[in-house]
């Protein structure tokens, strides 16, 4: 094949070169690997599982300052294989002690329905760029659309090992939620340079793994933030599409739920509805959010008020409202009617947007009918109860 001379060896070795070394990757992900030189450096590019752990009670013990190794808490893995296609695809190939580590508890509140969240501290942070940080927390509940269950510490300024201590609360929290959902917890860098924040780091905590009424603490290491799933015909093309911010989670059709109290006042001779609270709704203004206020209906009423809003809350997914409304009647006449309760994006100069509803009668199911059926069987007696939102679009005839 080659020349009969010295030539044909250098010919194997020009065709020996690698021409396809992988993925394109953003600037910001090469610089995260020039401050660390590990022993172990070839083990930076497998991605692994972020190491999950209850804390023994007490405090954690303070790991020594200065060395990137040992900020980093959890103990390095082993060398291991080199890397292949499918590791590559898997999107996290950056070693998550690199990037710190976030202490936090998690507490769910069965009876009332809250999950909370609180911030303890960060470790080992590594900047985007070489100074002081200035660092928020932000929260999201997976799956769902990320800005409905969005919720965030404030900023710590100018420090790599921030302290937060900060209790994020997610109200309308059931535990039929815990075996579902997965808190996503993302350190964030705010920058005076860059209009947005970045993260630095992501991880997530599948809430099936938490016991009711009992907080359990937890020291995670932070990963690189994870990638949208390609479809399978653009795995070969990888490059910076891999690399797109996955925002838009698995949504499903949820447009969150209400916190409704009903009561039958035997001394006002009525039916007192609160509308509390709506939490995750789905936001239906370009920015993200809604403008929330809640319409009451109770169906037929004739010849009475039957219909009621409560104020607007601006730009919110999670409205606190705590309005009370009475509707006068006995108790026997009152179990045949329909409350129907729904939820709206107020627009100002075009019509209102539904995002959703919940019908209380006779005839509803499960806890809608509990609901119904316990606060009109006897007097005085408050029940508060979170009820999804449906898609039903009521017939409020305005
Ligand atoms: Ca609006």
């Amino acid at each position: 094949m080659a020349g009969a001379r010295g030539e044909k060896v250098t010919m194997q070795e020009h065709m020996a070169i690698n021409v396809s070394p992988g993925p394109i990757r953003p600037i910001r992900q090469i610089s995260d690997y020039f401050p660390h030189f590990y022993p172990f450096a070839p083990a930076l590019l497998r991605p692994r599982p972020a190491p999950l752990r209850a804390l023994p009670s007490g405090p954690a013990p303070e790991p020594a300052s200065g060395s990137p190794l040992e900020e980093a808490g959890p103990p390095a893995k082993p060398p291991g294989l080199p890397l292949g296609p499918e590791q590559e695809q898997d999107g996290d190939s950056d070693d998550s002690t690199a990037l710190g580590s976030l202490e936090f508890t998690l507490l769910l509140d069965q009876q009332n329905c809250v999950l909370h969240c609180t911030i303890h501290r960060a470790k080992g942070l590594k900047p985007l760029d070489s100074g002081s940080i200035d660092t928020f927390v932000k929260a999201n509940l997976l799956p769902g659309m990320s800005k409905a269950s969005q919720l965030r510490t404030r900023t710590v300024r100018a420090s790599r090992g921030p302290h937060w201590d900060e209790t994020l609360t997610y109200h309308g929290f059931t535990c039929q939620d815990a075996g579902r959902k997965t808190l996503r917890l993302c350190v964030c860098e705010e920058s005076r340079l860059r209009r947005r924040a970045e993260p630095l780091g992501e991880l997530r905590v599948p809430l099936k793994k938490l016991a009711p009424n009992l907080t359990r603490s937890f020291d995670i290491c932070l990963e690189k933030r994870r990638l949208s799933k390609r479809p399978r015909s653009l795995d070969t093309a990888r490059g910076m599409a891999l690399y797109e911010e996955e925002e838009v989670e698995a949504a499903g059709e949820e447009r969150g739920r209400i916190l409704l109290s009903l009561c039958y006042s035997s001394q006002r001779g009525g039916l007192l509805v609160g509308v509390l609270r709506c939490a995750h709704l789905a936001p239906m203004d370009a920015n993200g959010y809604s403008d929330p206020f809640v319409r009451i209906f109770l169906r037929p009423n004739a010849g009475k008020k039957s219909k009621y809003k409560t104020t607007v809350r601006k730009k919110t997914l999670n409205p606190e409202f705590n309005e009370e409304f009475f509707y006068a009647g006995q108790r026997e006449e009152l179990a045949q009617k329909t409350l129907l309760v729904s939820v709206w994006d107020y627009d100002l100069g075009t019509a209102n947007d539904f995002i959703g509803g919940v019908q209380l009668s006779i005839n509803s199911t499960g806890e809608k009918l509990r609901h119904w059926r316990e606060c009109l069987a006897r007097s005085d007696r408050r029940l508060e109860l979170w009820h999804p939102l449906d898609g039903a679009h009521p017939q409020l005839g305005d």
